[in-house]
């Protein structure tokens, strides 16, 4: 039989709920004990105990059943409906051997009815209303017929008027607050939903939907901090698109966003999984390679370097040609963020300046 795994935090709570579930019956138990022991419990010793037996064994069977994760199979895994009913079934036999204390036992029970109504919703309420309200009215009928003698038929009928009444009111006003519990819940859900998607807004870049200068600031820290403590080295790549302002001007704004959005995708592709990648301002980009030395770094950057003079634009504009500027940096010990992005900025700023289209390393040593 498969056990069920209490990291799963919804059978965790179903097993707390249950255990909650077993304390109010270890009271009733208390509870009816009491009343058999002042002799408000018409029963022998024997029948007394076989209620009480019984009682245990069905109480015992909730939580088994949860442990062995047998009720994920149910429809509702949390068995709400069956065991108020299971609750109500149990007062109402109660009821029957009880004197004049019925009415302190049905207190005990609306009392259960509104922890067990977490889950129900209007219909299930009605049912075990329903349920109770039948029980109650079966329990004066046995009673008048078995033991009418010492039975007050007007006091039971008002009573059970009086609970019916109150029963019907605490299904209604129970619903109401389920259905009010579910709406929150749903709106509670909605609203992460939303933060998620405006956290996720926050670090993407509107244009090329690649992480944007913000986020990027982030994962430079932690490549920082990281390289701090495992002594391992990351490169920085500054990589700034040529004469784009010419693009603008000879094919328009809409070409260069196309522009901006393929270089961003390829370069992307291009990267592996562990290294980041960000649009850093309009036509500028920032990679780190993570875990990787300046002499490696310049093969990659190399590599993205002809990656971007290959693509193909002949869609959108025939005649189009687009480059990179790339600048390298490795970080140094202790050495800012600031400072890391300004040598690898230098570095392609020197790119630019020796005729573009090429990487430069910042050869600041190590
Ligand atoms: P260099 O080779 O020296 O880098 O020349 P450049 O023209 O690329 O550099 P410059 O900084 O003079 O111009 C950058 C241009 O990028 C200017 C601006 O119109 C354009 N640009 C910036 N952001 C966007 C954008 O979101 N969309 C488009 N289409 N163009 C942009
Ligand atoms: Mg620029
Ligand atoms: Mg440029």
């Amino acid at each position: 039989m498969p056990f069920a795994r209490f990291d799963d935090p919804q059978q965790a709570l179903r097993l707390k709920r249950n255990l909650l579930a077993l304390a109010a019956g270890a009271v009733l138990s208390i509870l009816w004990w009491i009343l058999w022991q002042w002799n408000f419990f018409r029963a022998t010793p024997r029948e007394f105990i076989s209620l009480l037996g019984v009682f245990w064994l069905i109480n015992l069977a909730w939580p088994l059943i949860i442990i062995t994760g047998v009720n994920r199979r149910f429809r509702d895994p949390s068995m709400t409906l069956a065991q108020m009913a299971w609750a109500t079934i149990s007062v109402m036999v109660s009821l029957y051997f009880i004197y004049d204390m019925r009415m302190v036992v049905l207190m005990f029970y609306l009392l259960v009815i509104i922890f067990g109504a977490y889950h129900l919703r209007l219909a299930g309420f009605l049912f075990i209303s329903g349920m109770a309200i039948t029980g109650y009215g079966l329990v004066i009928y046995f009673l008048s017929r078995s033991h009418g003698e010492i039975l007050n038929l007007r006091v039971e009928y008002v009573q059970w008027l009086t609970f019916s009444v109150v029963m019907t009111c605490f299904a209604l006003v129970g619903a109401h607050l389920s259905a009010l519990r579910r709406s929150h819940h749903l709106q509670n859900k909605q609203l992460a939903e939303a933060l998620d998607k405006i956290n996720e807004l926050a670090v993407t870049d509107e244009l090329t939907g690649v992480w944007n200068r913000r986020r990027m600031m982030q994962a430079l820290e932690q490549h920082r901090a990281l390289a701090e403590r495992t002594g391992q080295n990351f490169v920085v790549c500054f990589i700034d698109l040529d004469h784009f302002k010419l693009v603008n001007d000879r094919y328009g704004h809409h070409v260069g966003d196309v522009v901006l959005r393929t270089v961003a995708r390829v370069l992307r592709a291009e990267l592996r999984e562990i290294d980041d990648f960000a649009r850093f301002g309009g036509e500028e980009f920032v990679a780190v390679l993570a875990q990787t030395t300046l002499g490696s770094g310049r093969m990659v950057a190399e590599r993205l370097r002809r990656r971007v003079q290959n693509i193909d634009f002949h869609e959108s504009a025939p005649e189009l040609e687009v480059t990179v500027s790339v600048g390298l940096a490795s970080n140094l010990p202790g050495e800012t963020v600031d400072d890391l992005l300004r040598r690898a900025d230098q570095a392609q700023y020197r790119a630019k300046t020796q005729g573009r289209n090429q990487v430069v390393l910042d050869q600041t040593e190590n």
